[in-house]
């Protein structure tokens, strides 16, 4: 029997699995798909994690293939509102590194236990110095016991670690659109650009080999309309096309939508059971931030967690500051998340021209403020 049962092969799931591995103890990932996969959300790694990634070499796979963005631009109507300078940040990494997020779970997975797929688990019970765990597989229904169990299952996985409806959350009213696509080459390849005018935020990010990601505030989502695939994509071009993003405009042949959630558990641990990654936090994709959280939160648990299997007893006031720490970070990340949003909204003429105002006095001289704040310079030092 493992020292750790996992349960979830997302990249946080799985970054845990490798650390621990690499910590010399042995921990087993169950994951319900059948299949890795599940498309590129996440794109963007803060300079925290490039730091804390580093030991078990997963920065060094990350930053063959990744692009550095040093710098970010705001514009509005067609004019530069603002620099956000990431490589004024004083880090080991000062920039972000863009991959998509399958690539990052490739390098994140090098040296941990390969995963036991179809396992999905259904409930987990304290059984005095172990948890039992309740999974299904091809249709049959098994049990097992661990010492420690880590449910880094998404937020899918809430029920198995906190009571129905907790940790309470909400969703905001927006919805964006977004799409990957390989675009011709562009002076600003490797800057992050953020459109922001009166009909809400356009976001262009770089990604490797001449891609970009793009996501609009959606004007579809404020509708409430629900429809097909061509007319997100007839609605994320006229986007693009209305920024002067007319070469991304061409490019992009699909869109998909989403909405944004906001969820902080105050607590990742009750005794041997803890919460990681979108379990326990969710942000607003609108702020980059969500799976950083969670890849910081398992590259905090993992040492701890060997300790306690090596010495046989939790470690627990350096347990209880990582829970701390965890729970401001992912507090922080939300605020920021909430403050994007409301930013990215669409406004009237006459509060875009303050909005603009107030953008190029606060992202005067670089942005530094900002960058520490996008870049997760307030977490942990990279
Ligand atoms: C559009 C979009 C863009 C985003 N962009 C960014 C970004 O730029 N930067 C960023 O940091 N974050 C971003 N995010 C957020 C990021 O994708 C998530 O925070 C991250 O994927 C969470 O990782 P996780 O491992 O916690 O959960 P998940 O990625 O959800 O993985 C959970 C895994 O657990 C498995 N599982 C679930 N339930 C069970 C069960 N009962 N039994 C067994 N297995 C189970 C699932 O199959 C899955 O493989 C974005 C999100 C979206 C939607």
């Amino acid at each position: 029997m493992p020292d750790v049962l996992i349960v979830g092969a997302g990249p946080v799931g799985t970054l845990l699995a490798a650390e621990l591995a690499r910590h010399g103890v042995e921990a087993a990932l169950w994951d319900r798909r059948t299949a890795a996969g599940g498309g590129t959300r996440a794109i963007g790694l803060h300079a925290p994690v490039l730091a804390a990634l580093e030991a078990g070499g997963a920065t060094e796979r990350i930053l063959e293939r990744a692009v550095k963005v040093r710098r970010g631009e705001a514009r509005g109507g067609g004019t530069l509102l603002g620099v956000v300078r990431f490589d004024r940040l004083q880090q080991r990494h000062p920039y972000v590194a863009t991959l998509p997020q399958p690539e990052t779970e490739a390098a994140l997975a090098v040296g941990a236990p390969a995963p036991v797929r179809g396992m999905a688990v259904s409930g987990i019970q304290v059984d005095g110095e172990r948890l039992r765990v309740r999974a299904t597989h091809d249709d049959s229904t098994l049990e097992t016991t661990a010492p420690l169990v880590v449910v880094a299952g998404g937020a899918g996985a809430r029920g198995l670690v906190f009571r129905p409806g907790m940790p309470r959350g909400g969703e905001y009213p927006d919805r964006y659109l977004m799409s990957d696509a390989t675009v011709p080459p562009r002076d600003d390849a490797a800057v992050a650009v953020v459109h922001l005018d009166e009909r809400g935020v356009l976001e262009s990010f770089p990604l490797p080999d001449g891609r970009r990601r793009f996501v609009a505030w959606d004007t579809g989502g404020a509708a409430g309309v629900d429809d097909d695939d061509a007319a997100r994509l007839a609605r994320l071009r006229a986007a693009l096309a209305a920024r002067g993003e007319h070469e991304g405009a061409a490019a992009i042949t699909a869109a998909a939508s989403f909405r944004v959630r906001r969820v902080v558990a105050p607590h990742l641990r009750r005794g041997r059971l803890f919460a990681i990654g979108d379990t326990a936090h969710e942000v607003s994709p609108i702020g980059g931030q969500g799976m950083n959280l969670g890849l910081l939160d398992a590259a905090g648990l993992a040492p701890l967690l060997a300790r306690w299997v090596r010495e046989g007893a939790a470690p627990e006031p350096e347990l209880a500051a990582w829970e701390r720490d965890r729970v401001r970070s992912a507090g922080r990340a939300a605020l920021l998340a909430s403050a994007n949003t409301g930013l990215g909204r669409p406004v009237g003429a006459a509060a875009h021209a303050v909005r603009s105002r107030a953008m190029r006095l606060a992202l005067a001289a670089g942005g530094t403020l900002f960058a520490r704040a996008y870049a997760m310079g307030f977490d942990a030092a990279g």
